[in-house]
């Protein structure tokens, strides 16, 4: 596959209104757009840092991958986002690897990205969400 960069890191908060500030103010990241996405149950705020994003992720509810995540593992960084030339090539040869990936098919993501995740057992711990840009 081909990675052409770290796309975004996402952070898990607790709440957006309590977080954003630093990222916003304290750094003087620019916020680029604030988004839910309904298939992960979040609402994300997206920063621009000049090379790769931040994405601040917030629970839409208690049944949200987030709420279970922070519920686990506290809050912080989430998972780190590459993007690939074509996700659905890199799904294949992860596959082939035996390699397990959470979305077989890739799902429709924050800024309309194709998306899925490498399961962190894998991957020596960390969540690894692979996003092909929409044209
Ligand atoms: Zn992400």
């Amino acid at each position: 596959m081909k990675i052409k960069g770290i796309e975004h890191i996402g952070i898990a908060v607790n709440s957006l209104a309590e977080n954003s500030p630093f990222w916003k103010h304290v750094l003087g990241l620019d916020h680029s757009r604030t988004e839910t996405v309904e298939s992960e149950k979040v609402t994300t705020e997206i920063y621009t840092t000049g090379r790769g994003k931040i994405e601040l992720l917030e629970a839409m509810g208690e049944d949200s991958t987030i709420a279970k995540y922070i519920d686990k593992r506290g809050v912080g960084v989430h998972h780190i986002c590459f993007e690939v030339d074509n996700i659905r090539e890199a799904i294949s040869e992860l596959q082939e690897n035996n390699i397990s990936v959470i979305y077989d098919e890739p799902k429709v993501g924050a800024e309309g990205y194709l998306v899925t995740f490498i399961h962190p057992k894998s991957t020596g711990g960390v969540l690894v969400e692979l996003a092909e840009r929409p044209v």
